[in-house]
């Protein structure tokens, strides 16, 4: 297993041509040091309700776009971001207890889903996977 990587900087930001606001840099912190899927409303309020819900809605995109976060929508149907950590592709689960996700980095799914769409003359480019479970404490 690779150890996660450090936290998207400064540098990185710019690198992807970002600016480094601190609001960017403390919302990625936000993600980056929760357990859980956040919604947009949960960072807000860890940022101490100072960031409008739109504006932090737009770097979430942002960071979706470069990989480094995703959304998943929980069992009630509602958006939340995780940080992700692996570059390629891979996966969240989430626990249906406490909400806690990990990343699944292998998909062995991949090459039977490549065939799925072959009756109706698609060619698969990709996918996404809800996954659910209960975390090794929920068990
Ligand atoms: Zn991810
Ligand atoms: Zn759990
Ligand atoms: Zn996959």
């Amino acid at each position: 297993m690779n150890a996660p990587e450090s936290s998207v900087d400064a540098v990185s930001l710019r690198a992807v041509g970002l600016k480094a606001t601190p609001q960017r840099r403390a919302i990625l912190k936000v993600l980056e040091a929760s357990e859980r899927p956040l919604s947009v409303e949960d960072i807000r309020q860890q940022l101490g309700g100072r960031s409008g819900i739109p504006t932090i809605y737009r770097n979430l995109q942002c960071f979706v776009e470069q990989g480094w976060a995703e959304s998943l929508a929980g069992a009630d149907q509602i958006m939340r971001f995780v940080r992700c950590h692996s570059t390629g592709h891979h996966h969240h689960i989430q626990c249906e207890a406490c909400g806690r996700t990990a990343e699944v980095q292998t998909c062995a799914v991949e090459a039977s889903l490549a065939t799925l769409g072959r009756p109706a003359g698609f060619h698969v480019t990709r996918h996404q996977l809800a996954l659910f479970g209960l975390c090794p404490e929920c068990q």
